[in-house]
């Protein structure tokens, strides 16, 4: 066979519940995509081996072989050993402990395959086809469940001595007695301000004896979703959650700005549907507590790729 220009990369964005496949063409479009449950619960070769399948799959549909596949990125919500291609921990994916997944699918197709964490994955993508096009210095960060980031410095993706650079959700806020933290710490940016603090503190205003409109939206559990909702029905107390969330993730923010000056802060995730709720305690907070030269060159923007900034991002790590 003559050798095909390699045109295409696929791009593997696993999640707890489910991974999305994507063959991604080199300005970032996704030619075809396919959706898999990881079944975490059927041990992590069933996982590996659905993956595989989703992948040959894809590149059926788009009636492209292995020829025009420059190799395949994967993005895992956990701690990743890149030189080796290996998945150290995954806190939400059981049974993901040291699996060399790099190895294994590329025994399977014959091309060169990489892995590394999912928000950095969603910052390369925002960096080169999302909000953060042309910046060179990028904070990319996703408030959910918990809070992550992605970091650019001087147009490269930092990864730090062991691979694990970018937890900026366990930036400290307080010294002692602060909320506990998923990391086993206390006082973390992520115990105040991610999607359970939320939850929590919308409880407390309930508790409280605060009538609010997201008790009445969820009926029964309360999410950040319901809170967003509230707060665009111009619910008081829900206005009130995200200012207090956005001006902690602000505050937290500042370090980050004084520390490596960027020109863009790029957020998504869940919470950030919540929109000018969310963002604008930020941006005051920012404007308060940063220094003057570092704060007045930041730009705060909504992620613009959304779900498929994942298996976008994780195309890119075949050149990053
Ligand atoms: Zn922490």
């Amino acid at each position: 066979m003559s050798a095909m220009a390699k045109k295409f990369r696929i791009g593997v964005d696993v999640g707890g519940t489910n991974v999305k496949v994507a063959l991604v063409d080199k300005a970032g479009s996704i030619v075809f995509t396919d959706t898999v449950p990881t079944r975490a619960e059927m041990g992590y070769e069933y996982t590996i081996s659905n993956m595989i399948k989703a992948i040959s799959d894809v590149m059926k549909e788009a009636k492209v072989t292995t020829d025009a596949i420059e190799g395949i990125g994967f993005g895992f919500p956990g701690q990743i050993d890149c030189d080796n291609g290996i998945v150290r921990l995954a806190p939400n994916i059981p049974g993901w402990v040291n699996i060399p997944i790099a190895d294994i699918v590329s025994k399977e197709f014959g091309v060169p395959v990489k892995v590394d964490n999912d928000v950095r994955c969603a910052a390369l993508a925002e960096l080169n086809f999302g909000a953060g096009k042309g910046a060179q210095n990028l904070i990319c960060i996703t408030v959910g469940t918990g809070i992550g980031s992605g970091l650019i410095v001087n147009g490269k993706l930092v990864r730090g001595a062991s691979n694990a650079a970018g937890e900026l959700g366990h930036i400290k806020l307080q010294m002692d007695n602060g909320p506990l933290c998923g990391c086993g710490d206390h006082g973390c940016l992520e115990a105040f301000a991610s999607g359970p603090a939320i939850v929590a503190m919308a409880e407390e205003y309930i508790k409280g004896g605060k009538s609010t409109k997201y008790r009445e939206l969820a009926k029964n559990e309360i999410t950040p979703y319901y809170v967003c909702e509230a707060a665009k029905q111009g619910d008081v107390v829900a206005k009130k959650i995200f200012e207090i969330i956005g001006t902690y993730i602000g505050i937290g923010l500042s370090s980050v700005v004084n520390l490596l000056n960027p020109e863009k802060i790029v957020i998504g995730g869940g919470v950030a549907d919540a929109g000018d709720f969310l963002f604008n305690p930020i941006k005051e907070a920012l404007a308060k507590r940063a220094m003057p030269i570092q704060g007045a060159a930041v730009q705060v923007v909504h992620a613009e790729l959304g779900n498929t900034a994942g298996v976008i991002g994780a195309s890119l790590l075949l050149e990053n």
